[in-house]
């Protein structure tokens, strides 16, 4: 038993360790508040590569309850990047992670705050070996939604073939989906075979994971949730997005404190005097990179639609688009371009009429929760399924239609942003959008069903021996 933890103040402590990537880290960051706010001290575990080059931004941080450790992926000058493949970074990710994480484990173990639990990434089951090892709990998070976990959970049981060879696709819980409509490892089989494994790998052990949190709130995933409590129980814990924008309980949660790009606060300056709903927010997240072809067609789309704009392109110089370009969009005078924003503040600027993305599941949800209507333009991964829901589902979005080169053009972006922007149907998407806004509080809220979900972890917790 640990004396001086369980005299002091019985707090339990969780390492969190999210999957090295801003999609995954802001979600579970978001999720460490919300456990701190419960009283529940949480370190979140990053890599070593990342902790040296993140920008932490540590203003509404709740300094006692929260912070940062790290281990090694064994790329700690380069990370990801480092590596010859992925299936590289992964293995080294797993020998080299959980050797460091089993000496994490073994130095809080002889601290004030000896760990509880290990909430991991559902993409890093080798972390549930370690908590299993220790006798901790494991809580597996998911950061993406139940629908996406739904079909790589069918796949990976055998319970949907692949190739898939009729469509409709029918699967309890879900919409009628067209093969499109999949996530993009289950329609281009082959393509990215490391990421189809380390997708169906969520699922590898996952039975013996003593919880299964997902970044999704019932009301907005209801049909999945319940089809699905039986085969696989998906608790929902989100939207994990910062307090104060939604239940406002930590009114000092504003911002996603971790920016792995250089936050250019410009953005905000230039949106604050333009006039309301009057400028086109373009963010395709941090990992897509698209074809200098389809960059000139969605600049054009852009400057073809007179609306002001601003455009992330995270490391703006690697992703290369033609400097003409940018010229001309400069010299448009309507359009921004800049390397990485606060995004949550732009999402809640007045200025911001639409966001053009790529319905990345962290996008989809904060745009859903600023009750900002979206332009879906989804690329791989989740994406294509997030983008259905959005449009077919929530109807808080439309999506782009690609041609048969691959291409969406010029033409189909401002066709879609002015159907957003200009027409009756914009309306309707941003009071659809309020109406999931209020749900998501409602959700977070006391007594809300992610609240409760919450507490009911946190209860899994004290219950541990000392
Ligand atoms: N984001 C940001 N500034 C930007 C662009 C994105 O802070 O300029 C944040 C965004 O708010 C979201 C995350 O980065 O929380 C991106 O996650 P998402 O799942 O949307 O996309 P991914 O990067 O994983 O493809």
């Amino acid at each position: 038993m640990d004396e001086k933890r369980s005299k002091e103040n019985g707090c339990r402590h969780v390492l969190m360790i999210p999957y090295p990537s801003q999609g995954h880290i802001n979600p579970m960051l978001q999720f460490a508040k919300l456990l701190s706010t419960k009283g529940v001290r949480a370190t979140m575990v990053t890599t070593i590569f990342i902790s040296k080059t993140m920008h932490l931004l540590s203003s509404s941080l709740l300094p006692n309850f929260i912070q940062f450790d790290t281990i090694s992926d064994g790329y700690d000058q380069g990370g990801f990047a480092q590596a010859s493949s992925i299936p590289t970074y992964l293995s080294s990710m797993k020998a080299t992670g959980s050797k460091n994480l089993r000496e994490l484990i073994q130095k809080y173990k002889i601290s004030d705050y000896p760990i509880d639990c290990l909430v991991y990434d559902s993409f890093l089951p080798w972390v549930l070996e370690v908590a299993k090892e220790f006798s901790l709990l494991g809580a597996a998070f998911f950061t993406q939604m139940c629908a996406v976990n739904c079909i790589f959970y069918y796949v990976h049981h055998g319970l949907l073939k692949l190739p898939i060879s009729s469509t409709p696709i029918s699967i309890p819980g879900l919409p009628l989906l067209d093969l499109k409509d999949t996530p993009s490892f289950v329609h281009e089989l082959g393509v990215y075979p490391a990421y189809y494994e380390l997708v169906m790998n969520q699922f590898s052990s996952l039975h013996e994971a003593d919880v299964i949190l997902v970044n999704s709130f019932y009301k907005l995933e209801d049909q999945v949730v319940d089809a699905m409590s039986k085969l696989c129980p998906f608790v929902t814990i989100g939207p994990t997005v910062p307090s104060f924008h939604l239940d406002k309980e930590v009114p000092g949660d504003r911002a996603n404190n971790v920016n792995l790009f250089q936050v250019d606060s410009s953005a905000i300056n230039w949106l604050n005097p333009k006039p309301s709903r009057s400028v086109i927010y373009v963010s395709f997240g941090s990992m897509v990179s698209f074809s200098t072809e389809q960059m000139r067609e969605i600049a054009l789309g852009l400057m073809g639609t007179g609306f002001n704009f601003l455009w992330v392109i995270p490391a703006l110089e690697a992703k290369n688009p033609p400097g003409e370009l940018l010229e001309e969009m400069g010299a448009s005078g309507r359009g921004l371009v800049v390397n990485w924003t606060p995004q949550l503040e732009v999402l809640s600027n007045q200025a911001v009429g639409c966001f053009l993305t790529h319905c990345g599941w962290n996008s989809t949800t904060e745009a859903l929760c600023f009750g900002v209507p979206m332009v879906a333009m989804p690329q791989w991964t989740d994406q294509p399924l997030n983008a259905k829901y959005v449009e077919d589902v929530w109807k808080v979005g439309i999506r782009v239609k690609v041609n048969e080169n691959g291409i969406v053009t010029r033409e189909e972006i401002e066709c879609c942003i002015r159907e957003v922007m200009e027409k009756e149907h914009g309306g309707e998407l941003r009071i659809n959008a309020k109406k999931w806004k209020e749900l998501a509080i409602e959700a977070l809220s006391q007594g809300g069903t992610s609240d409760n979900n919450i507490n009911e972890f946190v209860n899994m917790l004290k219950k541990c021996p000392y």
